[in-house]
């Protein structure tokens, strides 16, 4: 049975006051909390399992290699991935798709080449392919959207042509929380012979994610977005495509054997791993996934959905209430204004009553250029919010408004 009070003893954080009242942490798009499971595994395993892993012949090394590699083993099971070494650990979401753009994206890239990306992007989904293309001349195409926010999949499909590369394409905006059809958006990009990139940043702590099922070519996501800790990140990509990448940077780990005449490269996943891995990192986050596993995402998502109806009906009583997104895949972020108010003063007085929402562009400001605005107010929720905190939350919109 979900029981959302029995989820929230498990963050020590949400018992927190803010200038001496309750902390409503509205403010999960940008990184969500730690459970304690996440908390102690860090302490666990720089109390008891500290050694830096692979090749060493010790004791403690050879215990903390194993847990790093249980742990990706524990992420391919989470997104359904074929195989543990289709797993790439990186420092995030960010990091993940450089490594694509900067490894496969510049090799595909001859003159004029375009990849299509949609209207929603984050700064992260839109940059690196820039960086990756300024020397072939890489063009961007975007997928426009449909008045209530969703991709406007006909639009996507006529933008491909035999420039088209590559499609890279969030399965979930973090803005609006739109779920994307990445199946079908999948689908087309293949029928057109690309290879396509979900960016799961905001997908994986609200959706089952089967990348198989999807048959997308990379999945990247963070782990801080899924209560698992910061500095962690994911790129799963088919084994085809990542055999065929070179290696994003070089140094340790990433080497099979090294002359000051030729380097060869280490096996998958290894050969995009260079340095001393986070092996306190990995561990931590196959705790996260076990956390979301242990409540289910049809809970989760029920959970969260109604919390975001409850949302948008009180809100939209507000005079003046503008929502950006209404698709009925959405879920868990609500992106608004008020007119005649800007949305820095609303959130700074939303602060004071110990409530934290995010305010400005949102890493989007494409999407932002669209809606013909600098910025929105943004609530986005988790599994450990509560329909108290909802109403609370609704409670001083309507006090802040008055005030102004
Ligand atoms: N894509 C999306 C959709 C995001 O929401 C975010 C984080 N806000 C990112 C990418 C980047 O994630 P990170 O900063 O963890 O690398």
């Amino acid at each position: 049975m979900f029981n959302v009070n029995k989820i929230r003893e498990q963050f020590p954080i949400l018992k927190e006051t803010v200038y001496g009242k309750p902390l409503v942490y509205l403010d999960n798009a940008a990184t969500s909390q730690k459970p304690q499971a996440v908390l102690d595994s860090i302490i666990e395993s720089y109390t008891h399992y500290n050694a830096n892993i692979h090749r060493g012949v010790h004791h403690l090394s050879q215990v903390a290699t194993e847990r790093h590699e249980e742990a990706r083993k524990r992420v391919a099971r989470f997104i359904n991935a074929p195989d543990s070494d289709c797993i790439v650990f990186t420092r995030g979401t960010t990091e993940a798709i450089n490594m694509v753009a900067s490894s496969y994206g510049r090799k595909i890239f001859d003159k004029d080449a375009e990849i299509i990306v949609s209207q929603t992007e984050h700064h992260s989904n839109i940059v690196p392919w820039q960086l990756a293309g300024e020397a072939s001349g890489l063009k961007l195409r975007v997928i426009p959207l449909n008045e209530d926010g969703s991709f406007d999949m006909e639009a996507y499909e006529k933008l491909f042509n035999d420039k088209t590369r590559m499609v890279a394409v969030s399965g979930m905006g973090n803005v609006m929380g739109i779920a994307n059809d990445v199946c079908e958006l999948t689908r087309i990009a293949h029928k057109h012979g690309v290879r396509i990139l979900i960016d799961g940043a905001q997908m994986i702590a609200h959706k089952k994610v089967d990348v198989q099922k999807i048959d997308c070519d990379f999945f990247a996501f963070s782990a801080h977005k899924v209560y698992g800790p910061n500095g962690m990140g994911v790129l799963y990509g088919k084994r085809d495509v990542l055999e065929e990448m070179s290696p994003y940077q070089g140094g340790g780990e990433m080497i099979q054997n090294v002359s000051f005449e030729k380097t060869t490269y280490n096996v998958l996943p290894y050969k995009f791993e260079a340095g001393t891995p986070d092996y306190i990192g990995s561990v931590a986050l196959s705790k996260a996934l076990d956390f979301v596993e242990g409540i289910g995402f049809e809970d989760i998502h029920a959970h969260e959905l109604h919390l975001t109806q409850m949302l948008m009906d009180g809100l939209a009583t507000i005079p003046g209430m503008r929502f950006y997104g209404t698709a009925p895949t959405k879920s868990g972020v609500v992106s608004f204004n008020v007119d005649g108010i800007h949305n820095l003063d609303i959130g700074m007085l939303l602060d004071r009553m110990g409530i934290a929402v995010r305010t400005g562009h949102h890493c989007a400001e494409p999407l932002m250029d669209y809606f013909g605005v600098k910025g929105t107010l943004r609530a986005s929720l988790a599994v450990y919010n509560t329909e108290a905190e909802v109403e609370f939350f609704l409670e001083a919109m309507n006090r802040v408004i008055k005030m102004f």
